[in-house]
């Protein structure tokens, strides 16, 4: 097994294909190689090591890939001319981890490694530039002391422990900034530093530099099973298994003067999708600050800063003096990454998110990897790719991820709303979006006050890893620090939550749980709204409408429609709902349940009436109070699902949903049907099942008490005919809950086929319908030979397939699904991911045995997975004719419906 690969000098061992094995960042470091793109040498070792790590223990590992690290430092030494711990002629590297896809939640990195007192001195003496070998020091001691050895705040309000000593240092001096500092006082932190750390640890602090970088290599290690990226890979759905790699690389100074910087680029807008190179840089700095978000970063385009300088209300003159561009600042080196970066998207044919160095006037690319963007910015860059010609159509359908055009489906702020809203502060536009929600300052406070159904706006001086879970269930992210490259600003784009960072006249104070805005104090839990498009923060909250979805989102989804080769519809039960799902898409209404519309207005009254019925004749007369609402209530569907299928279900649940439960109502329902209080709590109380899920529901409703069947097989068919004479393209399909038994629906279909005939003559027309059944039992899946021979069409009902299959209430699993995910007894709750391996297995062979006793049968989904990708995707493979899920995910499900069909080709 080879456990390390090398780079440097435009070789490399391995390539950007590799990324399973060498992680992203080191795919792609390799790859840079190859190109031609200047990359500090290094090497990496793979992920097949951290697995091995995991499962064997450090020992183990250490043993086996000894010899393989100093080899590979000597490639580094050879390369630079410098020796790795020594002294004399200090070679210093970087440690970064990386795993196959990007997790922010991981390690990210250790900078200045192999540097100790005597390295010090001799890289002040080496550089004539005492300020930066003691700064670099510095920088070494607090990020090895946070991330490898742990010293990070653990209470929310406290700060690092070496923010602190710094703070102190410079309140001692009377300065203000890190940059103030001298040559002594950075040597004092450094002594302070590793104070800190013994006193913390128990610990010296390492001197010696290996045993500095396998501290490092173990950390990256371990970090693969911290919190936070356990969190991120569940919250991403990452397999646990992948692993990280670690990225060793000979360091390049971007703290040596002012004639290095270092900086965070994009080869394109990641919040818009604009096709404009952008990014941000420092002067004299190192890769932490432009993303920690403590210094302003300046912008590296010209055009970029004026657009900057406008938002922030910087007038060009103090922009162009204070905050000049890479262009206007360092012209060469700009000039030659405006070059490289069209180089790697021309390469990697996609939106490059970049990070570089420039040491002494030498420009330096220390990685690239295919840009986080939000939504739109995913829709418009990948149809821009196409009219460039850089992509195909199956490429721009590839590249969608189907989860995230929910964003674009979200509401933007009302126009009239805005205009007379109360700008509060202005800051950038991070992520855009419209979010209006209360102001909470912590990210467990987030979590707490979302779990409570409250919507809440996250307020943070700047945002940090450990305020993902916060971040996820916030409606929006606003922060006083940060550039468009901080991490709440990558962050927020990846998840596509709407955000606004470096506002910088906010004053937030997180002992009091205050923000301080344009002279107005807000507490937590008031309301702010906030532009993630404008950078504006409004005063309370915001009137949002829905979004245009013209242009780039229209062009895809048409795309989508070219290569689907399964349908998509809409579980609606109105109007209102199946219009919405028709302009997003929807081909058909795949599920109406009826039950629902028995609550409205004044029916539930004759609905109890027929339940409480005593005997047949007046269960009809109640039916028949029932049967023109019900007719009514279809025609409306119909009529809105013009020249589309539309299956009604019939009623569904046990009857004792219905009936009343309070005294005060089942008086008036005694009273309204001539009964006493007493028969009428008595008949309610009879209808409780121990376990109604399992009880008197479904077809067995309509299989004891046909008549309720013939009213809605009647409703549905006068509907149609009604519909149809006023010139409506209607197809009712009928459908039937809960069929276990070939029998229940032999005389279920009886009964509609029955009212048909009886409804046909008495009208003297007629309308072609289907009767079908709904696959949502275990024992139905297994005889669907049998049930295929009596229908036109099945439907999986996976939400009760699933319960029964599991064996879990769908009702009552919450209580244990989230343990056993945590546990790893589950990875993904079967409720909302099909379970493939089990309930999969029923799809399949009801499909199968359906199909080949019945070839014209048609087959569908209407359970919660029919807007799921992963689950539309497995439909597609059992060859479906359709999903049906809820209007707003029937484009999620077009787009996986059409990727499903990109990747069999
Ligand atoms: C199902 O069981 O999957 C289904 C669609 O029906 P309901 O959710 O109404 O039980
Ligand atoms: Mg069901």
């Amino acid at each position: 097994m080879k456990a390390i690969y090398t780079f440097g000098n435009g070789q490399a061992e391995g390539r950007a294909d590799m990324k399973d094995l060498l992680g992203g960042k080191g795919a792609n470091l390799a790859e840079m190689n190859l190109i031609g793109v200047p990359v500090p040498p290094g090497f990496t070792i793979t992920t097949e090591i951290c697995t091995l790590y995991n499962q064997k223990g450090r020992e183990a590992v250490v043993q086996m890939i000894k010899d393989d690290v100093m080899k590979s430092v000597a490639h580094i030494e050879k390369l630079t001319g410098n020796k790795f711990n020594d002294p004399s002629n200090p070679q210093l590297v970087s440690v970064r981890s990386g795993a196959p896809v990007s997790m922010p939640g991981m390690m990210d990195t250790v900078l200045n490694l192999g540097i100790n007192d005597e390295v010090a001195e001799t890289l002040a003496k080496k550089s004539g530039n005492p300020r930066f070998a003691w700064d670099s020091y510095r920088r070494f001691v607090q990020m090895y002391g946070d991330v490898v050895l742990g010293m990070k705040p653990t209470n929310k309000t406290d700060i690092d422990p070496f923010e602190a000593i710094i703070e102190e240092v410079k309140e001692k001096k009377g300065v203000k900034f890190d940059t103030e500092l001298d040559v002594d006082d950075l040597k004092e932190l450094v002594v302070r530093f590793k104070a800190a750390v013994k006193e913390n640890t128990g610990k010296d602090f390492p001197t010696d530099a290996y045993d500095q970088l396998w501290g490092a290599i173990y950390a990256v290690f371990d970090s693969w099973n911290n919190d936070r990226a356990i969190l991120y890979r569940r919250m991403n759905q990452i397999p646990e298994e992948y692993g990280t790699a670690v990225n060793v690389q000979a360091m390049v100074y971007g703290n040596m003067g002012n004639n290095s910087a270092t900086g965070v680029c994009f080869s394109r807008d990641a919040g818009t999708g604009e096709n404009l190179f952008n990014g941000e840089y420092l002067i004299n700095a190192q890769g932490e600050d432009v993303v920690a978000g403590v210094r302003t970063p300046q912008q590296i385009m010209t055009e970029g800063s004026r657009r900057w300088a406008k938002l922030q209300g910087i007038s060009e003159e103090e922009r162009a003096a204070k905050y000049p561009s890479l262009e206007e600042s360092m012209p060469e080196c700009a000039k030659q990454l405006v070059d490289i970066q069209q180089k790697l998207e021309d390469h990697y044919h996609d939106m490059q998110d970049m990070e570089f160095t420039i040491q002494d006037g030498k420009l330096w690319l220390l990685q690239t990897r295919n840009g986080k963007r939000t939504g739109a910015a995913m829709v418009k860059i990948a149809m821009d790719l196409l009219r460039e010609g850089a992509i195909d159509e199956k490429t721009v359908i590839k590249r969608m991820e189907p989860g995230k055009l929910d964003e674009l489906l979200h509401p933007v702020f009302d126009k009239a709303a805005v205009k007379s809203a109360k700008v509060m502060a202005k800051g950038l536009p991070a992520s855009p979006g419209a979010a209006t929600g209360q102001i909470v300052f912590f990210a467990d406070d987030a979590e707490e006050w979302a779990s409570r159904k409250k919507k809440v706006i996250m307020v943070r001086i700047e945002t940090s890893p450990e305020d993902l879970r916060g971040m996820s269930v916030a409606q929006g992210i606003l922060t006083a620090r940060g550039g468009m490259t901080s991490h709440a600003a990558v962050v927020a784009r990846g998840m596509g939550k709407c955000c606004v960072s470096g506002a910088g006249t906010i004053k937030v104070d997180y002992k009091a749980r205050t923000v301080e805005m344009d002279g107005k104090t807000y507490n937590e839990g008031d309301w702010i709204s906030i532009n993630g498009s404008t950078g504006e923060v409004y005063d309370g909250a915001v009137a949002t409408v829905d979004p245009d979805l013209g242009g780039d989102y229209a062009a895809v989804m048409s795309l989508a429609e070219k290569f689907s080769t399964m349908d998509v519809y809409t579980n609606a039960d109105s109007p209102r709902d199946a219009k919405k799902a028709r302009e997003l898409g929807a081909h058909g209404i795949g599920l109406c349940r009826t039950e629902h519309m028995f609550f409205e207005g004044d029916r539930i009254k004759a609905m109890r009436e027929m339940i409480i019925a005593p005997d047949e004749a007046t269960r009809r007369v109640a039916l028949a109070k029932l049967l023109p609402l019900q007719r009514g209530d279809f025609e409306g569907i119909f009529e809105a699902m013009d020249g589309y299928e539309v299956t009604i279900r019939l009623l569904d649940p046990p009857l004792h949903e219905f009936v009343p439960h309070q005294l005060e109502t089942m008086r008036e329902l005694a009273e309204q049907t001539g009964r006493t209080l007493e028969e009428v709590k008595l008949i309610c109380d009879g209808l409780e099942e121990f376990n109604p899920m399992l009880g008197h529901r479904g077809c067995r409703l309509g299989n004891t008490y046909p008549e309720i069947t013939e009213m809605q097989a009647r409703a549905i068919i006068e509907a149609a005919l009604n519909v149809k004479a006023k010139g409506v393209d209607v197809h009712p399909k009928i459908m039937v809950p809960l069929i276990g038994v070939k029998n229940e629906i032999q005389m279920q279909a009886n009964i509609i086929n029955e009212t048909a005939k009886k409804v046909f003559a008495e009208r003297g027309e007629t309308v072609a319908y289907k009767v079908g059944t709904m696959i949502e039992i275990p024992r139905a899946a297994l005889v669907a030979d049998q049930i295929a021979e009596v229908v036109d069409f099945f439907s999986f009902g996976t939400n009760d397939l699933t319960q029964m299959t599991f064996g879990y209430s769908r009702d009552d699993a919450g209580k244990f699904l989230a343990i056993y995910k945590n546990l790893g007894i589950l990875k993904e709750d079967p409720f909302q991911v099909l379970d493939q391996e089990g309930v999969g297995q029923l799809v399949e062979m009801a499909t199968r045995k359906g199909r080949a006793a019945n070839p014209d049968l048609n087959v569908g989904i209407c359970g919660e997975h029919g807007g799921e990708p992963k689950s539309v995707k497995f439909c597609n493979k059992l060859k479906l004719n359709y999903v049906s899920c809820s209007p707003y995910r029937v484009p999620i499900a077009r787009l996986a419906a059409a990727q499903a069909a990109v990747e069999a080709m």
